[in-house]
């Protein structure tokens, strides 16, 4: 249930449960693919005010629960994160599917990301792997 697994994630992250958190985490498990600040601020208006939303987003980043994806337009986008990320430390080096005819961004979580070797000396800490394409929806 939707409702459990919030509160699941929240204690998890050691967060109280408010009521801001548990709508705007809710946006994110229904809508499946990735949300800019506008989306989640646009579902939430009547409720909560733009600084509500901001803080709400950040702290969520910092709790390893949402990640961030770039995008060409520079905007930023935000998804659901895996189990195994937390505070200070984010595992989502995995592939981000963004569609040229919606727009959806989807993490791709199940599809192999190749270890790129980098030359003695350099680490790695993020990994943006970004492919465009057209998603299963808009195929027709
Ligand atoms: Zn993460
Ligand atoms: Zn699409
Ligand atoms: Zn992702």
């Amino acid at each position: 249930m939707v409702e459990e697994q919030i509160i699941q994630l929240l204690r998890k992250s050691q967060l109280s449960v408010t009521d801001s958190r548990r709508k705007i985490l809710e946006i994110f498990i229904q809508a499946g693919s990735a949300l800019a600040h506008h989306d989640v601020e646009e579902k939430t208006s009547e409720r909560y005010d733009r600084v509500t939303v901001y803080r709400t987003l950040q702290t969520f980043m910092e709790k390893g629960i949402i990640h961030t994806i770039p995008t060409t337009d520079n905007s930023i986008k935000y998804a659901l994160c895996k189990e195994d990320c937390a505070e200070g430390h984010h595992h989502d080096n995995h592939i981000h599917f963004v569609c040229e005819i919606c727009g959806a961004i989807t993490c791709m979580d199940e599809i192999h990301v190749p270890t790129i070797n980098l030359p003695e000396g350099y680490h790695a800490n993020q990994i943006n792997m970004v492919v465009n394409g057209i998603c299963k929806n808009c195929k027709a």
